[in-house]
């Protein structure tokens, strides 16, 4: 039986950066990492496109929240005690200088995740961080006071332990056997499937545009820069609503109509307005010809095409119909989704440890003493843009601080 005081389940971001920063706090505590495959770390390695895509230039942590459909409300605390400002820091300390692209996500300024993981590495062994590989995780009991941990070829036993092991469905099952409750995973940012007239072979045309979703009462809604794409629909405004809408949209089978304003944020009455005074001023001008309110032009050709208007019919001609079917078919158009695709193969999963059984002040169990958790592990995930790592960063940083009891040579008042 191997003995440490703080056991860490997970050799990936959240694992590495709590180890880190407990033995930073704390040197006299023996530390172990427990990672299954024969290498840490895999997911930094591929991340933002094997650059890693470290955190966001979002400096209100209120503002910052608001980029995880799952954790507004549990981050907003936790962030007010490390965030992004923080995330930056640490790694210039530890040398790894970021920068900040123009929208807003912060890399490596050496452009490569190696960066990061060797930052991580070498930081390990200054600490003296036992990083153990190969050791999958297949029991956690508590004992009295202690947990034991069988691995698939050890046991472990340690009175602190720190689950970081991601979206892992076995490790979730062990801590249902430890009195949580886990919320099912389903899938959260994707790209939407549709086979329509009006965009085909329109595919790389970005424009901003304004989703919904009618699901019954609610209604899921957002808006940005939507891309057209050779299967569907992408962009951030479509990946933010897969995101936020996880779980309705698996309830649907991912077969489901949106409704999409490719104005953004012009209603129907002042498109309608507006085509109106085109009839007044611009009588002669074919209307496939010029596009309107800056669409791209071969979209605005199409969704004009899809209207059943001849193509030389001119603003003048137009009747009342035909521009209130224009004003329908850029404002309002329906789109059937059929199915769904990853993004970039960056998957995020919705699911895990139910919040309401963690203690956000600490990142610990409220159902089990002395069992933290960091990352993914829990029913936290983000959009795309670094806020999942932040999470990693913001969670381990906390449980590392929690870990050693008060030193009481520090003093007090
Ligand atoms: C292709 C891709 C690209 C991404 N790019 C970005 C990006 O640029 N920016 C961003 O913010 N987010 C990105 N993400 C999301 C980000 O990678 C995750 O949110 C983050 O890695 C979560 O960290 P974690 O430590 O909680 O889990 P993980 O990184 O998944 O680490 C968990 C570790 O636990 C180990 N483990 C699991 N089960 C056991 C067990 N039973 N016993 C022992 N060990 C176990 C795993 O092998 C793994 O090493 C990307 C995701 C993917 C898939």
């Amino acid at each position: 039986m191997k003995k440490a005081d703080v056991i860490i389940i997970g050799g990936g971001a959240a694992g590495f950066f709590t180890a880190i920063n407990a033995a930073e706090k704390n040197p006299n505590q023996k530390i172990i990492i427990l990672e299954r495959g024969k290498e840490v770390l895999t997911k930094v390695r591929i991340s933002g496109g094997g650059r890693c895509n470290v955190t966001h230039a979002e400096f209100i942590p209120r503002d910052l929240s608001q980029n995880y459909p799952r954790g507004e409300k549990e981050l907003l605390g936790p962030f007010h005690t490390f965030m992004t400002g923080d995330t930056i820091e640490w790694f210039e300390k530890h040398g790894v200088e970021l920068k900040t692209e123009e929208d807003g996500r912060m890399f490596p300024v050496s452009n490569s995740s190696e960066s990061i993981i060797n930052c991580f590495l070498f930081e390990t062994r200054r600490l003296s961080v036992d990083v153990l590989l190969n050791q999958s995780v297949k029991e956690i009991q508590k004992v009295d006071d202690s947990f034991l941990i069988t691995t698939t070829s050890d046991n472990f036993s340690a009175e602190k332990i720190v689950v970081a092991t991601g979206s892992n469905p076995k490790i979730w099952k062990l801590l249902e056997g430890l009195g949580h409750t886990i919320i099912p995973a389903v899938p959260s940012l994707f790209t939407f499937n549709i086979t329509d007239e009006r965009i085909k072979d329109l595919a790389g045309i970005a424009t901003n545009a304004r989703i919904k979703i009618p699901k019954g009462r609610d209604v899921l809604e957002n808006n940005g820069s939507l891309l057209i794409t050779h299967w569907g629909m992408s962009g951030p405004a479509i990946l933010k609503l897969s995101a936020w809408g996880a779980r309705t949209l698996e309830s649907l089978k991912y077969q489901f109509e949106i409704e999409v304003n490719w104005l953004e944020n012009i209603s129907e009455e002042e498109v309608l307005d507006e085509l109106k005074s085109l009839k007044v001023n611009f009588g002669k001008q074919t209307i496939l010809k010029h596009s309107q309110f800056e669409l791209p032009k071969r979209l605005w050709q199409s969704l004009i095409k899809a209207t059943g208007i001849s193509d030389t019919l001119t603003w003048a001609e137009a009747t009342r119909e035909n521009l209130q079917n224009i004003a329908n078919q850029l404002t309002a158009g329906i789109f059937q989704v059929d199915g769904k695709s990853t993004f970039k193969e960056e998957f995020v999963t919705a699911g895990g440890v139910d919040l309401k059984e963690v203690n956000f002040k600490t990142f610990e169990s409220k159902v089990c003493e002395n069992l933290y958790f960091a990352g993914e592990v829990l029913n936290i995930d983000a959009i795309t843009g670094g806020f999942n790592f932040q999470n990693a960063w913001t969670g381990g940083f906390i449980v590392s601080q929690n870990l050693s009891s008060p030193d009481p040579s520090q003093g007090g008042d």
